[in-house]
Order: C-alpha cells, then sequence, then structure tokens
C-alpha cells in the first residue's frame, strides 16, 4: 500500500473490509470502493472489489464445508441459531451503531432491524418441527415419506437497505435447512456482513458454512456463472433482479430474485382520520422511505381532505437529523428531487417540500425532507417509478374501483394497504389487489414468521418467498421414498 493511501485509510473510523472465507478474514489485493456514512458524507471504510478468483475461493472453502454439515441433523444445526439469536440480542448496541454507520438509519430503526434478525433466526430455530416429514400408508404395507435435503452450495446477494436484517432473511434458513453459502453484500453497506460473520463462528458455526465475498456486478457475475453454486437468492432492485434471475437460471441454478416496488395504500373516506394519518407518514418516512414495503402512492377515494390535512401536519414533526435519517448516497438524493420537480412542473401540488434540506452540522449529509405532493396523476413518472426516497403522491380517484385500476396497473406488486372502516370494502381490496402482501388499515404490511415474505409481479422472479415457510421449498430438494416390508405387501401396478 502506498504511503497515501495508508494515511487515508488510517483516519477512517473502520479498517478496510475483508472477504470471509473458509473461517477466516482475508484482504483482497483488488480495486476498492469508499464506504460513506450517509449522515455527514464522511469515509468510513474500504470495501474489495473480487473477482471471480475470490468467488471460487469462497465456493471451494463451502463445498469442504459441505459434506460434514449437511450430515449434521438439523436439531444440532439449529443449535447454532438458538446462540446466534442470544448473540444478536446481547450485541444490539453495536450491531445497531453499525447500521446507522453505514447505511444512515436511525437508532431505533436499526435497534428495530437487529430485533427482526433476531426473529427471523427464532424461526430457523423452529425448523425442525417445520420440516419433520410425512409420512402415509398409499396402499396395504406400503408407505411413502418426504424427506428434506440441502440443495448444496448457494449465494445470496442483498441490497443497501437492510444491511442487518437481509443477509438475516436468507442466512438462518439457508444454513439451518443444511447448505453452505456465500453472502454477496452490498458494496454501499459492507460492513455489518463481517460482524455477522463473527458472531456466527462464535455460535459455533463451522469454517466455511458461511463465507462473505464483498464486490458489486463483476462480484454477482461470477456467482451466477459459478457451475458448483446451486442456488441463488436475490434482492435488489428490478432491473438487476432481471439480470441476476435470466443468468442464473441460463446457468440452469434456482433462482429467487426479489426485486423492487411502488406500493400503494388506498384510503377510504370512512378511514379512522388520526390512525390512517399517523400510519401512512410512518410507512413513507420510515427508514427515509427506503424500504422496499415502504408507502409511496395514496390512492385518496372521495372526501379524504381531512385526513391528509392531518397527514401534512405529522410531517412536520418528521425531522431530518432527529426522526429522520440521510438517504443512502449523494446521488439518491438528487435523483429523488429530480422526481419532485419533475412532478411539480407536470402541474402536481408540492404540500410538504423535503427538497435542498441541511441539516446544522451535518451540511454533508444526504437529507431529503418528508415530502408530500398532492394531484398527481397515474401515467407521471413519479407515479409510476420506484422513488425510493421519503415522498408520498396522492392520486385522487373516484371510488375503490378507479383506485384499484390504478394499483393493478402497477409493473410492481409487493404491497398494497386499504385504510377503511369497512369489512366489506377491505374483504374487496384483499381480493382484487395485485400485491402479494397486503394490509388491512396497516402501513408497511410485513408479514411476521412464521408467515413468508414476497411480492407479485415484477417485485419478484421465481417460485417460492425469501422469508418464513415459503422459503423451506426454495432451500431444499425433496425426496420422495416409497417403502413395502411385509412380503404380504400386495403388487399392483404402482408399487
Ligand atoms: P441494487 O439492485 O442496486 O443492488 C442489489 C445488489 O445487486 C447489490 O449487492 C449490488 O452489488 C448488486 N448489483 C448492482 N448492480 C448490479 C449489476 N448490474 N449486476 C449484478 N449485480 C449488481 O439494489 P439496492 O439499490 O442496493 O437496493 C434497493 C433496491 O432493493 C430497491 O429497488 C428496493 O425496492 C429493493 N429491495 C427489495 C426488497 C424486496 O423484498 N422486494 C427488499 C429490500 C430492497
Amino acid at each position: 500500500m502506498s504511503s497515501a493511501i495508508e494515511n487515508s485509510v488510517a483516519q477512517m473510523k473502520y479498517p478496510p473490509v475483508e472477504n470471509y472465507i473458509g473461517g477466516r478474514f482475508v484482504p483482497a489485493n483488488h480495486d476498492h470502493l469508499d464506504v460513506f456514512n450517509p449522515a455527514d458524507g464522511a469515509v468510513i471504510s474500504k470495501v474489495p472489489l473480487s473477482s471471480a478468483a475470490e468467488v471460487d475461493a469462497a465456493v471451494k472453502a463451502a463445498r469442504k464445508a459441505f459434506p460434514s454439515w449437511s450430515a449434521t441433523p438439523i436439531k444440532e444445526r439449529v443449535q447454532v441459531f438458538f446462540r446466534y439469536k442470544t448473540l444478536l440480542e446481547q450485541n444490539i448496541d453495536e450491531l445497531a451503531a453499525l447500521v446507522t454507520e453505514e447505511n444512515g438509519k436511525v437508532d431505533s430503526e436499526a435497534r428495530a432491524e437487529v430485533l427482526k434478525s433476531a426473529e427471523l433466526t427464532e424461526f430457523a430455530c423452529s425448523l425442525p418441527q417445520i420440516t419433520a416429514g410425512e409420512v402415509l400408508e398409499v396402499s396395504r404395507g406400503v408407505e411413502c415419506r418426504i424427506e428434506r435435503y440441502p440443495i448444496g452450495v448457494v449465494a445470496s446477494i442483498t441490497p443497501f437497505n437492510f444491511p442487518n436484517m437481509v443477509p438475516n432473511w436468507t442466512i438462518p434458513n439457508a444454513i439451518a435447512l443444511g447448505n453452505c453459502m456465500i453472502l454477496k453484500p452490498s458494496e454501499l453497506v459492507p460492513i455489518s456482513a463481517g460482524r455477522i460473520a463473527e458472531l456466527l463462528r462464535e455460535a459455533g458455526l463451522p469454517d466455511g458454512v458461511l463465507n462473505v465475498v464483498h464486490g458489486g456486478q463483476a462480484t454477482v457475475e461470477a456467482i451466477c456463472d459459478h457451475p458448483d453454486i446451486e442456488g441463488i437468492s436475490f434482492v435488489g432492485s428490478t432491473r438487476v433482479a432481471k439480470i441476476v434471475y435470466r443468468r442464473g437460471t441460463s446457468n440452469l441454478k434456482r433462482v429467487l430474485a426479489l426485486g423492487g416496488a411502488k406500493n400503494h395504500l388506498i384510503v377510504m373516506p370512512d378511514a379512522e382520520p388520526d390512525m390512517t394519518a399517523g400510519n401512512v407518514v410512518a410507512s413513507m418516512s420510515g427508514c427515509a422511505g427506503q424500504r422496499c414495503m415502504a408507502a409511496s402512492v395514496m390512492m385518496a377515494v372521495g372526501k379524504t381532505d381531512h385526513i391528509i390535512e392531518r397527514m401534512v401536519t405529522r410531517m412536520k414533526q418528521v425531522v431530518p437529523g432527529r426522526n429522520l435519517g440521510p438517504v443512502i448516497s449523494r446521488e439518491a438524493k438528487q435523483r429523488i428531487e429530480r422526481y419532485i420537480t419533475e412532478a411539480e412542473e407536470q402541474g402536481a401540488k408540492v404540500l410538504v417540500d423535503g427538497r435542498g434540506y441541511v441539516v446544522p452540522g451535518k451540511e454533508s449529509g444526504y437529507y431529503v425532507g418528508p415530502t408530500l405532493i398532492d394531484h398527481v396523476r397515474p401515467e407521471m413518472r413519479i407515479a409510476q417509478e420506484e422513488v425510493f426516497g421519503p415522498v408520498m403522491v396522492v392520486i385522487r380517484s373516484r371510488d375503490l374501483d378507479d383506485a384499484l385500476k390504478v394499483e393493478n396497473e402497477s409493473k410492481y406488486g409487493n404491497a398494497a394497504s386499504v385504510f377503511t372502516e369497512s369489512g366489506g370494502v377491505a374483504r374487496y381490496v384483499m381480493e382484487k389487489a395485485s400485491a402479494g402482501m397486503v394490509g388491512v388499515n396497516v402501513g408497511v404490511p410485513v408479514p411476521r414468521e412464521p408467515f413468508s415474505f414476497g411480492g407479485w409481479n415484477e417485485s419478484k422472479f421465481g417460485v417460492g418467498d425469501i422469508t418464513g415457510r415459503g422459503s423451506i421449498e426454495f432451500w431444499t430438494k425433496s425426496k420422495k421414498i416409497t417403502t413395502k416390508w411385509n412380503k404380504e405387501a400386495g403388487v399392483n401396478w404402482m408399487s
């Protein structure tokens, strides 16, 4: 390392990020990217852009670990995750601080993310009970049973918005089910992944069962092309989900790729005003709107001005730098502000304007204030594309079917919610919404374990869901076994 680089590294809060292969942290001799703290723009670390050679080394380590790990009974495998869950809880201060540092979200959100990781791990601990096999006497003296086997070496590619939680969507279930994994975290938030690997080692996970390889596009392409990776889960934008799904499946791997979102909240005139305003604002502004479950379009049906007025009041209590974190990068801030300006130029009315926000003392932070834009039309870009910032647009609609039509025509299909006091209206929306996760009077309708997380349309490619029961089919292959032991059992054309 040149002395100039050594000096700049010495000034960083964290040492350069290293890959974790076969139970050891290994430096990568490659190009590095800077890692920023989005709250003040400071460079806090460097992340390597790993090549196919590092991916291959990680796959070799995973393949070496696989025979012994997959042969370990599942009741023994989950003991690691009982200990890991405790370690997540014991280390929550430090883990949440890391999330805040590299992603920017406020402390309460970062803590909630780590607690969600613990809940995901709790589900993995119950997998022995949930996956206990099925047996049936299918004809006299003849039994059929199902056994589940891990698929082998798998990869998990994750986005920037939940540096702790999204890796824990896949690690506990995939590994408890007997697979060995290569994790490729987002290059924007690579630091949490190293701590996750360390805690799993402390919990007793054998070397090579989890490996972490950092990088960007080339690293992901090497994963998609590696002949010894059997399955890939991906979480990120729809653009990249399509690339990974196509490349991975064309190499004959199973792939589950979750993409972006544009979530509609349908607000009826009978909705409870305060509860609705509170839920809608929390949904659009939580994690600075950088959640694939964040509300971004409010379909205001009929007379809802009294609710919109309450939303304006509540948004003024959401203050960047205090209870609203920054967005991930300078480019993201500029992109979000461009969407707002374009909508305004096209005739929409900006009721609350978060553009140009500067937090005193954090002038270089990437803050966007909460933004509410009324009278947006369905054909505008801001109504159709994922903005991924604390921005909510209001589209006025005549009736419920009009509102549902807009929701149904979105190319995405992650979440949709309805706010109403009417059971009949709620039931109608549950049935007609074109989304994988639907809420009634819920701003962020994330299904909690054992229910599964996964959208429809261009929000998910592949079969199965990424968490909960829905992930079991993806992370395993089933063997159907037919047995006959007593010679009295009849012979027929089936068995
Ligand atoms: P992204 O698609 O830019 O990156 C995701 C991953 O893909 C990263 O690990 C990145 O290194 C890699 N990548 C980026 N460009 C690539 C390319 N050209 N080829 C191969 N790999 C590439 O997503 P992001 O910006 O990190 O995350 C935000 C997006 O993720 C939003 O669209 C959000 O809705 C989505 N998201 C979806 C869910 C869900 O459950 N559906 C959950 C969280 C986030």
